[in-house]
């Protein structure tokens, strides 16, 4: 078994995220300041979310409700800036900006806000780190400090040179403590499948 990372049982944030591509906007001549549109989504035939959308000369508001989780619904009000960069055989291709860190993106993700796939993934990864990945990353480091093999399931390792004696059995047992959480919370998980 792999015990690496509790990632695996987890999805990649934004698969199934809906996002809206500015080059389909511009291709169909939506980005033309003083434009106001609609975007919706339908899932099983039945319209499930709308993004309210207006344009001014250099940046796009998107009005909507969302809700994350099936949890209470929340208006959200925000605004991309348009940025254009010159293409290499002529004219121009439009991106976003990411409302949340400026950078040049294709695609923002719909949530919260609109953000960019990088914003969405570091979000993700902070949020859904687990108790079992806080306790195996601990344990990682602790293994990477003692010189020992990576993987908690392969068990201790021996005393580097050079350290102390009292030093090495702190962290061994620091190590077992962290390892111990961590695989009890993966046999939990287990248990529940
Ligand atoms: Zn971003």
């Amino acid at each position: 078994m792999m015990m690496g990372s509790g990632r695996k049982y987890g999805k990649r944030c934004t698969d199934n995220m809906r996002s809206v591509d500015v080059r389909n906007l511009r291709r169909d001549g939506l980005l033309k300041p003083g434009s106001v549109f609609e975007l919706s989504w339908t899932w099983r035939g039945k319209a499930e979310a709308a993004i309210a959308v207006a344009v001014t000369a250099d940046r796009v508001r998107f009005v909507y409700c969302n809700s994350e989780r099936g949890g209470p619904w929340e208006d959200v009000d925000c605004t991309a800036m348009l940025d254009h960069t010159p293409m290499h055989f002529g004219g121009v291709q439009t991106w976003w900006r990411c409302p949340c860190c400026h950078r040049r993106a294709a695609l923002l993700y719909v949530g919260r806000t609109m953000a960019c796939r990088h914003c969405w993934n570091l979000a993700y990864r902070s949020e859904r780190e687990t108790e079992e990945d806080r306790a195996l990353r601990r344990a990682g480091r602790i293994r990477r400090r003692l010189g020992w093999e990576p993987g908690i399931a392969n068990g201790r390792g021996t005393k580097p040179k050079g350290m102390h004696w009292r030093t090495f059995w702190k962290l061994c047992a620091e190590h077992d403590a962290y390892a111990n959480q961590a695989l009890g919370m993966l046999q939990a998980w287990l248990r529940r499948r």
